[in-house]
C-alpha cells in the first residue's frame, strides 16, 4: 500500500515542502506539497529529482575504524576516549566540530550544547560560515540581533525588487518562480539585478547593473548619499527608531556620484535610473545572497544595504525590507541554536556574561565557553598547525568546499584524530577519517529545518535506516554519555530535543531578544510529528501568529533603536599583471554543493555534465581557447583545468566557475583549490567571488 509523507527538500534555503510517496516495491516518487506556504506545490529541477538520489550506492552502512568495520560501541568508545584525552591533555580549545547547514536543528542543538556547555570551548563552526555569516554580522550590528525581517510574500507585494549578489533563478529557483509569476501578474512591478555577470536571473530584470566585482558598498553608500541630497530620508523614522545617522552620512557624503561611477564601472544613465527607482518607489525589497556575503567586505555590504532601508523607513512593512537569502536548507536553524563559533544558543550572545550564565544554568552544564571559538578558516588553520588534536566533521565535505582546499585536505590528513559522520563513504573528506560513522540521509532522518523566511518545517522519515546508520544527534549524545554527561544528553527522540530548544528560547525571557518558540516547549511526540510549517517567533501563549519583525520600529539594541553603520568603499581590484583575471565561484542550477547526492541523477547531470569556466569571447581569443576547449585557471595556490564556455554574459576580464566538482571527476577539477582564504574581518566569511587568477589554454604535458 502506498504511503505519502510530508517532508521538506534538503537542498536550498527556500525550504520547499515535498510529498514523498513510497509505492509498491519501495519505489519512491516526490512532488511539491501544495499546502506548504513556501512553495505551494512548486519544485525546481533538484527537488523534482530527489527520488533519483536516494539509492544505497556508496553508503556507509556501519561504523569503521581505520577503514575496518567496527561496532557502534567500539567506534563511540574510541571517539569519546580521544576527545577526553585531548581535552585532558591540551585543554578544551584542542578539540573542534565542523558541522553543516545540512544538519537538522536537533542535531545542531546537541552538537552546540556538547561543545559549548560540556567541553567548554566554542570551537564549533559550520559550512554556513561560507554561506551567510556576513549577513549575521551585519544584522547584529544594525538590529542588535540576527533577525531576518523578510518573508517570501514580500517579494510578491513589492513594486521594486532588487536582487544583489543573487542568482535567484539558479540558486533559489522556486522563489524566482514566485517572483517571475508576481511580475507577470503585476506589470508595473520592476526588478533590478545587480551582478557582474548577466545571469539567468537578469532575464527578468528591467535593469541589470553589471557592477565591477565587490563594488556593492560604493553603489549603496552612493545611494544613501543620494537619498539624503534628494530629501528622500524619512526624518521622523530616523529620529524615532535609529541612531548613528550623522556618522554614516558623514562617511557617505565623501562618496560622490562620480566616485560611484568610477568604482562600479556603470554607465551614468543606469546608475541614475537605479537611484531614481529607489527614491521614487514606495514598496522595495532588497534581496542579497552569496555575491554580497562571500566577500572581504561582506558585512559592510550588508550594512550599506540596511542603511538605505533604515534611512527611508522601508523595513518591517508588507512588501518592504532588506532580505538575506540563506543558501542552505538549515542555515537558519543553525543560527537559532548558536551553531556558529561566535554565537550562543537561542540568539544569545557569547560575549555577554549574563547570557552565558543563563544558558549554563538552563543546561546545568559544568562549564560554558567563555569566548568565541575558531571560525571555519581559522579552525582548519588550527588543525594544520597541530593546535586541534581531535576534529569531528558532520555532513559536509570541506576538502572540496573550503577555500584553499588543498591546504584543508593536508591539514585533515595530518590531524591526530578525525571523525567523519556522513552518509557516503567515498567523499573527499571521509576518506581521511580515522573513525567513520554512518549517518541517516534525507528520507531516513527526522527533525526540523528553518528556511530563509524563518519558517520551521519538519523533515520526516519515510525510509528505513540502512544498515547500522543512526541520527547525528544520537551519535553526539552517545559520545556525551561516554564522557560522563549522560543526564544532560538523555534524549530518546528528536521531539525531546526540539522541546528543550524551544524551552531555552523562552528561558528567563531570553526570547525577548527575537528568537522565541516557547509555545513548543514540552511538545509531545504526536504533536511534533504533526507539526505544520510555521514562522518564528511563536512565544508561549500565542496560538497562531506570523509576526512581522520591526513593524513597531523597535529593534534589539539596548535602547531599542537600529544603528546606521558608517561604511566606506574599500579597494576591490585584486588583479595584477601576473594574475589579470577575476574569478568568481558559484553554483549551477542542477547541482548541490559537492554533488555527493545530485551527482547520482543522470537527469540533473544532463544539463551541465562537466566543470567549466565562463569567459568573455574577447578574453577567449586573447588566451587562444575555443568553446569547450580546456582552460587552466591558476592562482598562487595551484590550478584547475576545466572546459571553456564562451559567453557575452560574462564581463571582460572576469571568469565564473562552479564550485561543485572535485578531483575525483578529473584531475584538477576542484576550483576551490585556487581560491585563497581571504575572509571578511567581521564575519570570517571567505571571499570566493573576487579572486585574482591567470587563465591560459591548457596544453597537456
Ligand atoms: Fe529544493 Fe530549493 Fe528547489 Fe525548493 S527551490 S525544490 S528547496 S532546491
Amino acid at each position: 500500500m502506498e504511503q505519502a509523507v510530508k517532508t521538506t527538500c534538503p537542498y536550498c534555503g527556500v525550504g520547499c515542502g515535498v510529498i514523498a510517496t513510497v509505492g509498491d516495491g519501495g519505489v519512491v516518487s516526490v512532488k511539491g506539497d501544495p499546502d506548504h506556504p513556501s512553495n505551494y506545490g512548486r519544485l525546481c529541477s533538484k527537488g523534482s529529482a530527489l527520488a533519483e538520489t536516494i539509492d544505497l550506492d556508496g553508503r556507509i552502512l556501519h561504523p569503521e575504524i581505520g577503514g575496518e568495520p567496527a561496532s557502534w560501541d567500539s567506534a563511540l568508545d574510541l571517539v569519546a576516549a580521544k576527545f577526553s584525552a585531548a581535552i585532558a591533555g591540551h585543554g578544551p580549545e584542542s578539540v573542534a566540530f565542523y558541522v553543516s547547514g545540512q544538519l537538522l536543528t536537533e542535531d545542531y542543538y546537541v552538537a552546540n550544547k556538547l561543545m559549548k556547555g560540556f567541553f567548554g570551548s566554542a570551537n564549533i563552526d559550520t559550512n554556513s560560515r561560507l554561506c551567510m555569516s556576513s549577513s549575521v554580522a551585519g544584522h547584529r550590528r544594525a538590529f542588535g540581533s540576527d533577525t531576518v525581517p523578510g518573508t517570501y510574500e514580500d517579494l510578491e507585494l513589492a513594486d521594486l525588487v532588487i536582487l544583489t549578489g543573487s542568482n535567484l533563478a539558479w540558486c533559489h529557483p522556486v522563489l524566482y518562480q514566485r517572483l517571475a509569476a508576481a511580475k507577470e501578474r503585476r506589470p508595473g512591478m520592476k526588478v533590478v539585478v545587480i551582478d557582474p555577470r548577466r545571469t539567468m536571473t537578469a532575464d527578468i530584470a528591467d535593469l541589470h547593473l553589471a557592477i565591477r566585482p565587490d563594488t556593492d558598498v560604493a553603489l549603496f553608500v552612493g545611494l544613501f548619499a543620494h537619498l539624503v541630497s534628494n530629501n528622500a530620508v524619512d526624518q521622523n523614522y530616523v529620529a524615532a527608531h535609529t541612531s548613528g545617522f550623522a556618522e554614516a552620512f558623514a562617511m557617505a557624503a565623501g562618496v560622490s556620484f562620480g566616485d560611484v561611477l568610477e568604482r562600479t564601472g556603470l554607465p551614468a544613465m543606469q546608475l541614475r535610473e537605479f537611484y531614481r527607482l529607489f527614491t521614487t518607489t514606495k514598496k522595495i525589497v532588497t534581496c542579497y545572497s552569496q555575491g554580497v556575503n562571500q566577500s572581504s567586505s561582506g558585512t559592510d555590504k550588508v550594512n550599506a544595504i540596511l542603511n538605505c532601508h533604515l534611512a527611508t523607513g522601508r523595513i518591517g512593512k508588507p512588501g518592504m525590507g532588506p532580505f538575506s537569502l540563506t543558501g542552505q536548507p538549515n542555515a537558519m536553524g543553525g543560527r537559532e541554536v548558536g551553531g556558529l563559533a561566535n554565537m550562543l544558543a537561542a540568539h544569545m550572545a557569547i560575549e555577554s556574561a549574563e547570557d552565558r550564565d543563563r544558558v549554563q544554568r538552563f543546561w546545568a552544564s559544568p562549564v560554558i565557553a567563555e569566548k568565541p571559538g575558531l571560525k571555519a578558516v581559522d579552525l582548519f588553520q588550527a588543525v594544520a598547525d597541530g593546535r586541534i588534536k581531535a576534529l569531528w566533521i558532520m555532513a559536509t565535505n570541506p576538502v572540496v568546499s573550503m577555500p584553499d582546499a588543498g591546504a584543508v585536505e593536508a591539514a585533515i590528513k595530518a590531524c591526530h584524530f578525525v571523525v567523519v559522520s556522513d552518509i557516503l563513504k567515498e567523499t573527499d573528506t571521509a576518506r581521511h577519517a580515522h573513525v567513520l560513522l554512518p549517518s541517516l540521509g534525507w528520507g531516513e532522518k527526522s527533525g526540523t529545518v528553518t528556511n530563509s523566511e524563518r519558517r520551521i518545517s519538519r523533515q520526516r522519515a519515510f525510509l528505513a535506516a540502512p544498515g547500522a546508520a543512526r541520527a547525528d544527534w544520537w551519535q553526539l549524545a552517545e559520545v556525551a554519555h561516554r564522557m560522563g554527561f549522560a543526564d544532560a544528553f538523555a534524549y530518546e527522540t528528536p521531539a525531546e530535543i526540539f522541546s528543550e530548544h524551544a524551552a531555552l528560547s523562552a528561558f528567563e525571557n531570553a526570547g525577548s531578544r527575537d528568537f522565541d518558540i516557547g509555545i513548543h516547549q514540552g511538545i509531545g511526540h504526536h504533536t511534533y510529528d504533526a507539526l505544520t510549517p510555521f514562522q518564528w517567533p511563536q512565544p508561549a501563549g500565542q496560538v497562531s501568529m506570523e509576526t512581522r519583525f520591526f513593524a513597531d520600529g523597535g529593534f534589539y539594541h539596548a535602547d531599542g533603536k537600529a544603528r546606521f553603520i558608517a561604511v566606506e568603499p574599500a579597494e576591490t581590484d585584486r588583479t595584477n599583471p601576473d594574475y589579470p583575471f577575476t574569478l568568481n565561484t558559484g553554483r549551477i542550477r542542477d547541482q548541490w554543493h559537492t554533488m555527493t547526492r545530485t551527482g547520482k541523477s543522470a537527469r540533473l547531470s544532463s544539463h551541465i555534465a562537466e566543470p567549466f569556466a565562463e569567459l568573455h569571447p574577447r578574453d577567449a581569443i586573447e588566451i587562444g581557447v575555443g568553446n569547450a576547449g580546456l582552460v587552466e585557471i591558476e592562482s598562487p595556490l595551484g590550478s584547475a583545468v576545466v572546459r571553456a564556455l564562451i559567453t557575452e554574459r560574462q564581463a571582460r576580464g572576469s571568469i565564473f566557475a562552479p564550485m561543485h566538482w572535485n578531483d575525483q571527476f578529473a584531475a584538477k577539477a576542484r576550483i576551490d583549490a585556487v581560491v585563497p582564504s581571504i575572509v571578511d574581518r567581521f564575519s570570517g566569511q571567505p571571499a570566493s567571488k573576487n579572486v585574482a587568477v591567470a587563465a591560459r589554454r591548457f596544453k597537456a604535458q
